[in-house]
């Protein structure tokens, strides 16, 4: 994992005062160490059968969509509010500072799916559980969540209810 590490520059004050934000392109750009995060993210559940990988707006698509390709599933994406053409299902949840809404397709995933919820950072928690939320209206079933980066000082993980495991690959 140090390669991943290594590869997620820090860009101060951005995109707003105060926040440390986790710059993952270089690590996108490199292709052995992009190679061996998808490897990574996708280990967990390789004998899983998964059958969608929910990748949350936006980086989350890039690991989502990858790691469905590898695991052999289908990619499902969870957007911000109004992106998806109807029929949808929403939520709201809390960001640090204000509010946000995800969203999915209605008809996207099966009663019974077993799916794994993905995104790039875990800072507070509120965007992978209502993602996770929205995956089991639609009655399938979350078997776990991966992300790239988690910021432990913010207690995302704390907010990840119920039994299924949450992986991340590289803490800060
Ligand atoms: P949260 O709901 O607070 O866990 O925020 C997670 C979402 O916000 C993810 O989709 C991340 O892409 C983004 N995010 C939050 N904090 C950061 C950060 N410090 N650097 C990069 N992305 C972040």
């Amino acid at each position: 994992m140090q390669a991943i590490h290594d590869l997620v520059r820090d860009v101060p004050d951005f995109p707003s005062p105060g926040v440390l934000f986790k710059d993952i392109t270089p690590l996108l750009s490199d292709a052995r160490a992009f190679g061996q995060c998808i490897d990574a993210l996708c280990e967990p559940w390789r004998e899983a059968s998964v059958g969608a990988v929910c990748g949350i707006e936006s980086r989350g698509f890039i690991f989502g969509a990858a790691m469905a390709r590898a695991l052999g599933a289908g990619f499902v994406a969870l957007r911000k509010k109004g992106k998806l053409p109807p029929p949808v299902i929403g939520m709201d949840y809390g960001l640090e500072y204000g509010r946000d809404r995800l969203e999915i397709g209605r008809h996207t995933l099966s009663p019974g799916e077993r799916v794994i919820v993905v995104d790039d950072v875990l800072a507070t928690g509120g965007t992978l559980e209502a993602g996770r939320r929205l995956v089991e209206q639609l009655g399938a079933e979350v078997i776990g969540a991966g992300v790239v980066i988690e910021l432990e000082a913010l207690a995302g993980r704390a907010r990840w209810t119920g039994p299924a495991p949450l992986h991340a690959l590289v803490r800060y």
